[in-house]
């Protein structure tokens, strides 16, 4: 292939993640190819770019200033979009932990792609591999390949590019799963675009907040997304390094209150390991787990049911 067209490609894949133009993870020599590409490097600069950018748009709180409405909506996008993950994403799509309607599995999924972290259908088979091969060769963001790759740099490589579909077979019948999945930038986009609206809206019908549409889209979604980012790698990275075990799993997972309250529960990821089926992952009273108190009120609402616990002989062996 030509160079020309190799960066045509490359520049294409921002918008249309196609599933069949990199080798899926956790198949076939899945290991020769990743130690290969992480030996040489292995980072893909076309998902490095748009990353670092995200970053440096932060220093545009420099230019647009602040507010209290802009810090607002901030902290407002990170709750929402934070439980889109943890509880749709991660409890939902990668465990069928509760069962939803339709349309309010379509929502959610669609709030997740918000968080900037790929599609759902990629998200959960790149989470379902972490589960099955935790800690191992196999495992996409293995502690022991250092801080860095397991936090970002195992996204950040071409080798995890693609959606293992193997590992989604159950989501694959939805078509409009398998949409947002394949343009997996375009919800993120729309979002940026919809807090620049509400502060050129704002600044228009309610001045004395002082707040516009580029202070809203610096605040709302740029530093909202990177803290986002960040606060769900730590799951990945020091929640398999930092903190308590509870239970002895084949894994190096831990149980840490500081990460479980940045990620409205998940912190919780060495009861986690221990049973992953559980909507709750604070398996105690004292586990601080707001991902599943929010469940909890969508189930009161009719919007979700079925939402499975943890089994009497699991609790008993972690009170010992
Ligand atoms: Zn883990
Ligand atoms: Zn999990």
């Amino acid at each position: 292939m030509s160079t020309g067209s190799s960066i045509g490609r490359a520049f294409l894949r921002w918008f249309v993640a196609d599933q069949s133009d990199s080798a899926p993870a956790g198949t076939g020599s899945g290991m020769d190819v990743r130690s290969g590409a992480r030996a040489a490097g292995g980072l893909d600069w076309w998902r490095i770019v748009p990353f670092v950018a995200l970053h440096l748009g932060c220093l545009g709180v420099l230019w647009v200033g602040v507010s209290p409405a802009a810090v607002l909506v901030a902290i407002l996008s990170y709750g929402a979009r934070m439980f889109a993950i943890t509880a749709f994403y991660h409890r939902y799509f990668s465990h069928k932990s509760f069962s939803t309607g339709r349309l309010t599995q379509f929502l959610f999924a669609a709030l997740g792609a918000a968080s900037t972290q790929r599609g759902p259908l990629w998200w959960a088979a790149h989470h379902r591999n972490h589960h099955r091969h935790a800690d191992t060769d196999q495992d996409p963001h293995r502690p022991g390949d250092g801080l860095f790759w397991s936090h970002m740099g195992w996204f950040l490589s071409s080798r995890h590019f693609g959606t293992d579909l193997s590992r989604v077979r159950d989501w694959v019948r939805f078509p409009e799963l398998v949409w947002l999945n394949r343009f997996d930038t375009l919800v993120p986009v729309a979002y940026a675009g919809a807090l620049y609206g509400l502060g050129e809206w704002l600044a228009a019908a309610m001045p004395e907040l002082r707040t516009n549409g580029l202070q809203m889209l610096v605040w709302g979604y740029v530093v909202s997304t990177v803290v986002l980012i960040h606060a769900t790698l730590l799951v990945n990275s020091l929640a398999h390094r930092w903190g308590s075990r509870r239970f002895e799993t084949r894994d190096e997972s831990r149980n840490n209150l500081l990460i479980a309250l940045l990620t409205l529960g998940e912190g919780w990821h060495n009861n986690h390991h221990r049973y992953a089926g559980s909507a709750r992952q604070g398996f105690y009273w004292w586990q601080v787990d707001m991902s599943y108190y929010l469940l909890r009120f969508l189930e009161a609402l009719g919007l979700v049911w079925d939402l499975k616990g943890v089994p009497a002989p699991v609790l008993e062996e972690g009170r010992r």
